[in-house]
Parts: structure tokens; sequence; C-alpha cells
């Protein structure tokens, strides 16, 4: 492996740009690269989620090393904390957290309207049975009202009342500096009856007007700062018509300047089964040579289907979500270290794994580590699950390129069982 460490300077000043590689025929699936003012993404590409401007307990120099080629933080947690003035004091995000790389922002649109459902995840939740625009999860109190505007919410931090409309997003997310920013966009679950979702897709719309505008003011205001492109999102849940309309929508949209978006994220509702499917209407709409980006996708059988159908990059916070709860991914599957067979397993997790954390270190060391509630234990299992699925989609690309995707595709889907008990 070799790490694309640079030391933090002054970034340059040119433009995003994407560049398509090799194409897979027959497919919307393609290789490429995106350039930022702080460096390439070789796509298809796995960008691991720092929330908090930090992949929890990985040093950024580890994520380098591991292959990480850009960072996604989020906007809501970093303008709750400590609050994207300060982060914009520091010289943007990725100074602030030492990470030379190109960054991403999420609009924080995510998470404030979970706060209002009380559900973590949307993506392959199953909406048989069940459509109403009134279900919240069990237990939670709703936290997060939506309206035309904008939407109010309280602080899960310490209750306080906060609100954000297309503008505010846009300001926060041009003062946190990330090369890559998103849209503010309305989040809906499958739980949401169509008539809500067309009525929400709407909404979206017009918060997406009014982010390219204010995006556009606000590039001109802060033209001493790198140029930071804007993704809108494309919603629909899972209806073929609504996920089509908004992306001609989107790709017709322009600021009052003439601005386009930069790329695409494909968002919200999405039911496992029909994710191929999705991305697939989605890529048949939008223009071709502008990237397009999955939200909160990282099981390797999904990449696959994703890929093929036309995704770009992808993050999600689950390879190091799960690595703290000692989940670790395997080429066969998911496989839990905290269970008494390992004690002396004194093998690597992973043979085939070209890690730290598995050139050095033992499962019988690391099942003593979480037995022993030790920090460390967060460090080498998440080390290890972001190298498994940077590698992964990393190999994809390869594939792809190299014209062998098919065959690795059926090697790797052959051995891969899900969860696994070894
Ligand atoms: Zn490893």
């Amino acid at each position: 492996m070799e790490a694309a460490w640079q030391d933090v300077g002054m970034p340059d000043h040119e433009r995003f740009s994407f560049t398509i590689g090799t194409r897979l025929p027959g497919k919307h699936g393609r290789t490429g690269v995106i350039g930022t003012p702080h460096g390439d993404i070789a796509t298809p590409a796995f960008v691991p989620v720092g929330t908090k401007a930090t992949v929890k307990a990985v040093l950024p120099e580890t994520m380098a090393e591991i292959g990480a080629q850009a960072l996604l933080a989020n906007a809501y947690h970093l303008y709750l904390q400590p609050g994207s003035d300060i982060v914009d004091e520091a010289g943007g995000l990725g100074r602030f957290m030492n990470w030379p790389g190109p960054t991403v922002t999420d609009s924080g649109g995510f998470q404030v309207m979970s706060l209002g459902v009380g559900f973590k995840k949307v993506l392959a939740m199953e909406a048989v049975g069940m459509q109403s625009d009134e279900v919240i999860a069990k237990g939670k109190e709703r936290l997060a009202v939506v309206d035309d505007d904008g939407v109010t919410f309280r602080s899960h931090l310490d209750g306080s009342k906060h609100r954000f409309t297309p503008e505010v997003s846009m300001g926060i997310q041009h003062r946190l500096g990330a090369d890559i920013m998103f849209a503010f966009d309305e989040l809906t679950t499958l739980f949401n009856t169509r008539g809500y979702q067309e009525k929400s897709l709407q909404r979206t719309h017009e918060w997406a007007q009014r982010c390219i505008d204010e995006h556009e003011r606000l590039t001109a205001a802060r033209s001493h700062r790198p140029y930071q492109a804007l993704f809108a999102v494309i919603q629909g849940a899972q209806y073929e018509d609504l996920r089509r309309k908004a992306c001609r929508d989107l790709d017709a949209m322009r600021g009052s300047g003439g601005t386009g978006f930069d790329g695409y994220g494909i968002g919200g509702a999405l039911e496992k089964a029909k994710l191929g499917t999705i991305v697939g209407w989605c890529s048949d709409e939008l223009p071709p040579e502008k990237p397009r980006h999955l939200l909160g996708i990282s099981e390797p059988e999904d990449f696959f289907v994703a890929i093929e159908n036309g995704a770009d990059t992808f993050d999600c916070v689950n390879p190091s979500r799960v690595a703290r709860n000692a989940a670790i991914y395997l080429r066969q599957g998911r496989f839990n270290i905290n269970t008494a067979r390992f004690r002396r397993d004194f093998t690597p997790i992973d043979e085939s794994c070209d890690c730290y954390t598995c050139a050095h270190y033992t499962r019988a060391y690391i099942h003593h580590l979480f037995k022993a509630k030790e920090m460390l234990a967060a460090t080498l299992c998440t080390i290890h699950n972001e190298r498994f699925t940077i590698r992964l989609v990393d190999d994809i690309r390869a594939g792809i390129d190299g014209g062998y995707y098919d065959e690795f595709k059926a090697e790797f889907l052959a051995g891969w069982q899900g969860r696994v008990r070894l």
C-alpha cells in the first residue's frame, strides 16, 4: 500500500472536475477521477466517515495509510460542536482535523430529520404493511419539525432549539470548507405515503434552488477559499416516476448566476432489494459527465449492485461503528470477535488482509482487548474494517479498469455469506 500523504500546504484553487475512465460494457458503471482542490479521488471509491471531524479511534495518517482517499464529516454535529465558525477560523475542515486530502460534508438534513422520527437508519427498512406520515420510533419524542421553509429541531446534546434552512445549511457547509457539499434536502422514509413523497420532493427541489442560489453568493463572497462543489440530492423513495423526475429537475436547475450542480447524491429511503434498480433509474436520467454519490452504503453485496448501476462514490459509518462492537469483516462475511472461541486463537483476524492490525496482532489479543474494555480494541478493529471496505471498492475499480470485473464479482460473491460464525 502506498499512502498518498502530503504535507498540509495551501491548496491550489483548481475547480472541481470529473473524468470518466473505463466504462463497464452494457451498464452504467464506470471508473473515473474526481478532481478537487485538495487532491484526486479515483472512483469508484469508498469515503470513510469521520462524523465529528475524526474517524473514531484512528489517526488521519493511518486512514491515509489504509487507502482512504477522502473523508466525510457531518454538518449537523460540527454545527453544534465546536461550531462551524471555529472550523472556518482553523482554515477549514481538512486543516482543523489534520487531513490534507479531499473532504466531504453532508448537509445535516439526514441527522436533523432522523431526530424527527427517531430512526437511525433508513436504508433497507421493511416498508411492508406500514405506511403513515406520523410514524415515529417507539419511545422516541419528536425532536424535529419540518415546514416549507426549513426544519426546527432540538440539539441531541443539550435540548437547545435550532433551525436549519437551505441558506443556513449552505452557510455552515461553506464555513466547514469541505471540497464536496450536499444540498439541504428533506429526508423521507419508506413509511411515508405516496402523497407525502410527492409533496416532500417538491419541497426538496425548492430547497435545492435556494441552496444553489446561496452557494453562488457564498462562492463569490469567499473567493479567497478553495472552490467547494455542490451536489444535489435525489429523493423519491421507491417510486420510479418520482426518482426520474427528481433527476431531470435537478439536472436542469441553475442558480441565478447560471451555476448547475457539480454532482448528485442518491439519498433517502432505499429498499435493499431495489437498490440497483433505483440507482439505475437515476443513472439513466442524470448527465453521465457528473459524479454520482450513494449515501450511506457499505455492505459488500450492495457495492457491486450500486457500482454496476452507476454509483461512483459511497460513504458509510458502519465499518467503524460495527468495529467498536467487535464485528469484523472477512471475505466470507462478518463475525464477532467477542466470543470465547477466540481466546486462544493466535492467528490474525484475516490472513488475506494487508492492514496494520492483521500484520501485527492476533485474534486472541484483540478478543482480550474487548473483554478488558481497552480502547485499542476499537482502534485495531476500525483499521481492519475500514481497510477491508476501501480495498473491496478499490478491487472493484481495478476489475473494471482491468476488464475482469465479472470474474472478480463472481469470485467474491461465491465466498460471501453475510453474517458468519467462525
Ligand atoms: Zn486487516
